[in-house]
């Protein structure tokens, strides 16, 4: 989401006649967009804005400000820890930066927008994209959820949507400017609705995939409890909606379910897993992990690990806890495990979860599966990557392909990370989608 509200606050900078500069240390003005989600990213922010006190000093009228979920959740507090910031702007006000870099300049400092705006959603505001094969398109805001554990409904307020028909004409405009996929964002998508149309995120999706149907449809993330049968169907159904489904499940057990307020058991969360499975065989699925939540037992770290085996998640993303301060955990649970224990179930985790991976990524070797060309390797100018529907990492030879190009891939190597192969066919196939 911060990527792509990053091209947002591009494209409105853009319009008010900035254009970015090769690095910071050419630049005029530094932004830095921020997260708040875990202490670990917040306090990335604070050593980037220790460099930029230093750059700052030494350049006279250099303008650095804040944005995004940080300051919209410390606050005006930030300009007591950073006073050479010269302002902060919340995830909800990013149409005011032109106004608040014009007065910063006139001399006005530390300023701050942090209101909340139940209706922003930046429609009619067209990125500037960082990507033009694959890009994200957000179709909601904020959440209603209040994971105990969670600061994004206090840095992102409640729950909005984009119309459905204003979704259709911007990936119908995305199909026409010749983008092959498109993920649909929001903190919590399958939440996504469209009253008037008495549409849920089934119906958007639905509606989507007929409208581009040369494009891959992707959306993140989902909430577990809001997994309904009818989105499952529709994805199994629709070609062009890749069979990837990122379903955060945190803890695998029901004990901490309930502590973090998530709203569904460990059997629950199981039976959507059967559900997938069942409506569509080969789907991709991912999860969000964390370690170490507040009273987390020995037995309840075991029923995470077994829960990750009965589920074979392709990848995961895997933390230990951290407390941020405001949210329900905060005010009410112990942090009391400690942060050695933390550390150790949480590189359990990960180690059960690489070789899971490797052993799937494995089980790849010697398939043929369809590709969409990305950019070239990092690794290796003579090298293409792009990824399955199901969001698997491929490196293969570039020969004539060129990013954009479907193309059919026979597996020969896999990482728990990436697979490696060679392209079997020339052939770009749309209809193959
Ligand atoms: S559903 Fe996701 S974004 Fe919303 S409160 Fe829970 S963890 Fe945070």
């Amino acid at each position: 989401m911060n990527q792509a509200d990053t091209e947002i606050i591009t494209a409105i900078l853009t319009e008010g006649g900035y254009a970015p500069a090769e690095d910071e240390h050419s630049a005029d003005m530094v932004l830095l967009n921020t997260c708040a989600v875990r202490a670990n990213a917040v306090d990335r922010a604070g050593n980037v804005l220790s460099h930029l006190k230093g750059m700052k000093r030494r350049r006279k009228g250099l303008v650095v400000g804040l944005l995004g979920c940080v300051p919209q959740y410390e606050r005006e507090q930030l300009f007591s820890d950073f006073p050479f910031v010269d302002f902060i702007v919340g995830p909800d006000n990013y149409r005011d930066l032109c106004g608040i870099v014009r007065s910063v300049r006139d001399g006005v400092r530390q300023q701050s927008r942090i209101d909340y705006d139940q209706q922003e959603t930046y429609a009619g505001i067209e990125p500037v994209r960082a990507s033009r094969i694959s890009t994200f398109l957000p179709v909601m805001r904020g959440c209603n959820n209040h994971c105990a554990f969670c600061v994004v409904s206090v840095t992102r307020g409640r729950e909005r949507s984009v119309a459905f028909d204003r979704v259709i004409a911007e990936v119908t405009g995305l199909e026409k400017a010749g983008y092959r996929e498109v993920t649909l964002l929001g903190q919590n998508v399958n939440s996504w609705r469209d009253a008037g149309k008495e549409l849920d995120f089934a119906g958007l999706l639905e509606g989507v995939s007929h409208a581009v149907p040369s494009m891959r449809i992707r959306f993140t993330t989902s909430h577990p409890k809001d997994i309904s049968e009818s989105l499952v169907r529709v994805i199994g159904e629709r070609p062009n909606l890749c069979n990837h489904i990122h379903l955060p499940v945190q803890s695998g057990s029901s004990r901490m379910l309930d502590l973090m307020k998530r709203g569904h058991t460990r059997e629950e969360y199981l039976d959507k897993i059967a559900m997938i499975r069942d409506l569509v065989p080969g789907a991709a699925i991912t999860t969000d992990l964390i370690a170490g939540f507040c009273t987390e037992t020995e037995e309840d770290h075991r029923q995470t690990l077994s829960l990750m085996e009965a589920v074979g998640y392709d990848t995961a993303f895997m933390f230990y806890y951290s407390v941020r301060p405001g949210t329900w955990a905060a005010r009410n649970l112990p942090d009391d495990v400690p942060e050695a224990v933390k550390k150790a179930r949480l590189q359990e985790i990960i180690e059960l979860q690489t070789a899971m991976s490797r052993d799937l990524y494995q089980r790849e070797i010697g398939k043929t599966v369809e590709v969409l060309a990305e950019a070239e390797s990092k690794r290796s100018p003579s090298k293409l990557m792009g990824r399955t529907a199901t969001n698997r990492a491929v490196v293969f030879d570039r020969k004539s392909f060129k990013p954009g190009d479907h193309v059919q891939v026979r597996i020969t190597a896999a990482t728990s990370a990436t697979l490696s192969g060679e392209a079997v066919s020339p052939e770009v196939s749309k209809s193959a989608l």
